[in-house]
């Protein structure tokens, strides 16, 4: 048997490993709130072009407000999982809001969507059932399926006959209930999934469909209701599961939303939610208020999408390859990995912070920066972050 001092230089070895194949991952300090500028340790000020805060509401003042009367009036932590003592009237009022808003029976709660994700197949699925899923499936639900009996079918990224196939192929062998399951929006190139074709052919094989709209919720969709509005099923996906953290408030938690009999499975059987503490009333209170806001008008969306609309035309404008679509996240390819850091880099000098995605977060040679932009950016802040991406493209010889 080796030494526990083995173990440990063994750990050193392997993170050696990872930086040398310039893998590491480094986080930036960031000294102010959340916003679309945010300044970092040494009080440079730049704009931000890579925050999950769609619609501007992780700092807005009206959820900061709604964030402290919750914490006045219903304290800072419940102390206990749900079906102790850590259920308040706000959670439920938030359930059931959260179940309007998208169109389902009822939801539940969670610390997290990739706890939502984790406690989701196991609960609802057994060895005699099948899971259908897109390849290019978040972490969260892949964990998620390994932990169930079901049996697991893969089909090729947002290629529906390879999903007629792979349904065949679980009905042959004799799945009693079929779920297929996708991502609404995919991270890294924005892509949203075909929902009416994908749920025809559920239909047609008897399948559940199931979503997870982490990058949706709240601003996809005419009414930002999310991908099964913007694809014309809403009321007809089985399951959504989804985050608080992005644009919903950006704290964190998440939910699952589906039928009354679903939900009412998930509490009883769930283990991320029997085993896990309550979300904070804080984080309630302000996602009610992000509800009020978000179903008020569509203020919000509707600027994001002008936003988006204007960076993707300008920056295609300015030769740079990008990702076609209309998600807010605009992925500019670079290609090659050292090149895109390089890029990124550069364009923090110049005052524009964005990330740059390589293998294995991608595939091989589809390096990119991956831009998000927000309800809360300015004209001035767009013209000055295409400024810099002209510049420092320029001078990479980019475009
Ligand atoms: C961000 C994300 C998650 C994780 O959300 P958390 O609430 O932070 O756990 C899960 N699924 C998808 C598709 C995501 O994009």
């Amino acid at each position: 048997m080796a030494s526990k001092d083995q173990f440990y230089s063994s750990l050193s070895q392997q993170l050696r490993e990872i930086d040398e194949a310039g893998l590491s991952k480094h986080e930036r300090v960031i000294n102010s709130r959340q916003g679309s500028r945010v300044s970092l340790t040494g009080g440079k000020e730049v704009i931000n072009l890579c925050a999950n805060n769609y619609l501007g509401l992780s700092s807005h003042p009206d959820v900061i407000a709604a964030a402290h009367l919750a914490l006045d009036s219903r304290g800072y932590g419940l102390s206990s999982v749900r079906f102790i003592c850590g259920t308040q009237d706000i959670h439920r009022t938030l359930e059931e809001r959260l179940a309007i808003f998208l169109g389902t029976e009822d939801a539940i709660l969670y610390g997290s969507a990739f706890d939502a994700n984790g406690g989701l197949f196991e609960t609802l699925l057994g060895p005699d059932d099948a899971i259908v899923s897109d390849e290019l499936n978040h972490a969260s639900i892949i964990d998620g399926i390994r932990l169930s009996k079901a049996k697991r079918y893969r089909y090729r990224h947002d290629d529906i006959s390879d999903l007629r196939r792979q349904l065949e192929h679980a009905a042959s062998e004799g799945a009693k209930h079929i779920l297929v399951f996708t991502d609404g929006v995919f991270s890294m190139d924005g892509t949203i999934a075909r929902l009416d074709s994908i749920r025809s052919l559920c239909d047609e094989f008897g399948a559940l469909l199931g979503i997870d709209d982490s990058h949706a919720t709240g601003f996809v969709g005419k009414t930002g209701r999310g991908t099964h509005e913007f694809r014309e099923v809403f009321g007809k996906v089985d399951i959504i599961t989804g985050t608080l953290g992005k644009a919903l408030g950006g704290a964190s938690g998440g939910f699952t939303a589906a039928r009354h009999e679903m939900v009412a499975m998930l509490r009883q059987r769930s283990r991320p939610y029997l085993f896990s503490n309550t979300l904070s009333p804080v984080i309630v209170g302000a996602t009610l208020k992000v509800l009020d806001l978000l179903e008020a008008d569509t203020r919000l969306r509707d600027t994001l999408e002008q936003n988006t609309c204007h960076f993707r035309t300008e920056i295609v404008t300015s030769g740079f390859e990008v990702k076609p679509g209309t998600h807010p996240i605009v992925p500019v390819m670079i290609h090659d990995a050292a090149r895109a850091q390089h890029f990124a880099r550069r364009l923090l000098e110049l005052g524009v912070y964005v990330t740059a995605f390589s293998y294995p977060v991608v595939p091989q040679g589809q390096a990119r920066i991956r831009v998000q932009l927000s309800a809360l950016h300015t004209a001035d802040d767009l013209r000055r972050a295409l400024a810099a991406f002209r510049q420092a493209g320029t001078e990479l010889k980019i475009v």
